[in-house]
């Protein structure tokens, strides 16, 4: 059989639990197949005559599912080394840096930083007193989930509350945000583990 093949493509559905992102791929295979690599990534092959449709379909009807196996990934998260106090310091001014050209044009002015070994919270936003607070855990959680906090709080300048305003500037300033947001939940090990100190 000769066919032609359809090149793979990247869609996201909306399902109850939020959007999902999933490559899809036409193979000459009899059924499709649904593999979750380890970073989370949903890839969905099909068989020939398999539409788009159909794929997405598959993916809203299986999210429930597909959300716990990505969390449970995501449970067994390994935290990045300890780092010393002065490139915790680094690795947080660095993520505010990153992110905060992201809402100057909004106006809000560049915050001060503090970072503390909080308990139970990534960071908090002090609009009114113009700071932000960081964790000292996150210096252990990769990159980008550092970029996420920081920009959470900074949208907080904005949007005091987690409203819906809240929630829309988000998904403009960092589409991927909800990946994110599950991806840290497997390093609250890091969070809990975190010794006390200031920096
Ligand atoms: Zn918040």
């Amino acid at each position: 059989m000769v066919s032609i093949k359809k090149p793979s493509q990247l869609r996201m559905v909306d399902t109850p639990g939020g959007p999902l992102t999933y490559t899809l791929a036409w193979k000459a295979v009899k059924n499709l197949n649904l593999r979750i690599k380890a970073g989370g990534e949903i890839a969905i092959s099909v068989p020939l005559r398999y539409s788009i449709r159909q794929a997405d379909d598959f993916v809203r009807e299986k999210s429930g599912w597909i959300l716990n196996a990505i969390a449970l990934l995501e449970r067994q998260a390994e935290p990045l080394p300890p780092a010393s106090r002065e490139e915790c310091a680094r690795r947080m001014s660095e993520a505010l840096e990153r992110v905060y050209p992201l809402v100057a044009p909004l106006g809000v002015g560049f915050p001060s930083l503090k970072l503390r070994a909080l308990k139970s919270q990534w960071g908090n936003c002090h609009w009114a007193q113009g700071y932000i607070t960081l964790n000292t855990a996150l210096a252990r959680c990769p990159e980008e989930l550092r970029d996420y906090v920081a920009l959470h709080e900074l949208v907080h300048f904005l949007h005091h509350d987690h409203g819906p305003g809240f929630y829309a500037r988000m998904d403009v300033l960092m589409p991927d945000w909800r990946k994110r947001r599950r991806a840290l939940k497997g390093y609250t090990g890091a969070l809990e583990k975190e010794p006390s100190r200031k920096v």
